[in-house]
C-alpha cells in the first residue's frame, strides 16, 4: 500500500478513530485531531502497536486560525496532506431545542466545527492536490444531511451545507485527480448518537433499547469500522471514479 498522509478530524474516538485505525492499517500516515489530548495519545499508542505510523495535533477546531496551524505543521513534520477526512463535528443532542427557542450560541458553534473547519481545511489542502494532480477529500456528513432531525436545525443545516460543500469541491476539481465525496452515516454507536440516544428515550417514553433496534433495518446501530470502510475505500486509487457524492452507510434507514 502506498504511505500517503492522511489527516482525520475528530479522531479521538467514534468514528474518527475508527477511520483513523482503518488508515493506518492500510498504510496511510495518519495526522489525527482533537481536543482531547488522552484520546489522541491511546490512539496514536494503538496504531503504533499495529505498526503504523501517526501524528496527533490537539486543536480546537472552533477556533477558526486552526486549520492553518494544522495543515502547516503537518507540512513541516511530513509534508502536504494528500487524504483529507473532515469528520469532527457537533451533534444534535449536545442542546436539543425546537427552532423557535434555539440557542444561538450552540447554532455558531455547530456551523463552526461542522461547516467552517471543513471549508477551511479543504481551501488549505487543495492547493497541494493541484500540484500533485492527485488528493481525496472525505467529509462525514449525516444522512440529516438529507433528512431532518427533530429539534436539530444545527446539526440537519449543517450537514446538509456539507453536501454542498462536497458538490462544489468536485465540481471544481474533479478533473484534476482529485475526488470530493461525503459519506452519511445512519445511527452509529459512538458517544454522539448515545446522548442522542437518551434524548429520544426520555422525549418519546420508549427505552434506549426500542429505539436502538429502530435504528436501522439491521435492528441495531453501526458499528464505527462499518462506517469506516467506505472512508478507507473512497481514499483509494480505486475510488477515483466516485465524485461529488453523498454516500449513505445506514444499515438501510435512508433511501434519499
Ligand atoms: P463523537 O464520538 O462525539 O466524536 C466526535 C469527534 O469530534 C471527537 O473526537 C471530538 O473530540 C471531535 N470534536 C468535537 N468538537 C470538536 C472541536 N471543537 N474541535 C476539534 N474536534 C472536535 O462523534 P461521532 O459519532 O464519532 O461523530 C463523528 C462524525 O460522524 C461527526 O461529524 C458526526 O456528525 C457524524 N455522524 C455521526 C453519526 C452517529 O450516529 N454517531 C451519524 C451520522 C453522522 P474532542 O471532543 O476531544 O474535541
Amino acid at each position: 500500500m502506498d504511505n500517503r498522509i492522511a489527516l482525520v478530524t475528530g479522531a479521538g474516538r467514534g468514528i474518527g478513530r475508527a477511520i483513523a485505525l482503518s488508515l493506518a492499517a492500510a498504510g496511510r500516515r495518519v495526522v489525527v485531531t482533537a481536543r482531547t489530548k488522552e484520546q489522541l495519545e491511546s490512539l496514536v499508542g494503538s496504531i503504533g502497536e499495529a505498526g503504523g505510523q501517526s501524528l496527533a495535533i490537539v486543536a480546537d477546531l472552533v477556533d477558526q486560525n486552526a486549520p492553518a496551524q494544522i495543515v502547516e505543521r503537518v507540512k513541516k513534520t511530513w509534508g502536504p496532506i494528500e487524504i483529507l477526512v473532515n469528520n469532527a463535528g457537533i451533534g444534535s443532542s449536545e442542546s436539543p431545542q425546537q427552532l423557535v427557542d434555539y440557542d444561538d450560541d450552540f447554532w455558531d458553534r455547530s456551523f463552526a466545527v461542522n461547516v467552517n473547519a471543513p471549508y477551511r481545511l479543504t481551501k488549505l489542502v487543495l492547493a497541494d492536490m493541484l500540484q500533485a494532480g492527485w488528493g481525496r477529500i472525505i467529509n462525514i456528513a449525516s444522512i440529516n444531511g438529507k433528512v431532518p432531525v427533530l429539534h436539530g436545525a444545527a446539526y440537519t443545516a449543517s450537514k446538509h451545507a456539507m453536501l454542498g460543500l462536497t458538490k462544489v469541491t468536485a465540481l471544481e476539481v474533479g478533473d484534476k485527480g482529485i475526488t470530493a465525496n461525503a459519506v452519511c452515516p445512519g445511527v452509529t454507536a459512538t458517544l454522539m448518537n448515545d446522548k442522542r440516544l437518551q434524548y429520544d428515550a426520555q422525549r418519546t417514553g420508549n427505552t434506549p433499547e426500542q429505539i436502538e433496534e429502530s435504528a436501522s433495518l439491521l435492528g441495531r446501530r453501526l458499528d464505527p469500522d462499518e462506517v469506516a470502510a467506505m472512508a478507507v475505500f473512497l481514499a483509494g486509487d480505486s475510488a477515483g471514479a466516485i465524485n461529488g457524492q453523498a454516500l449513505n452507510v445506514c444499515g438501510g434507514r435512508c433511501f434519499n
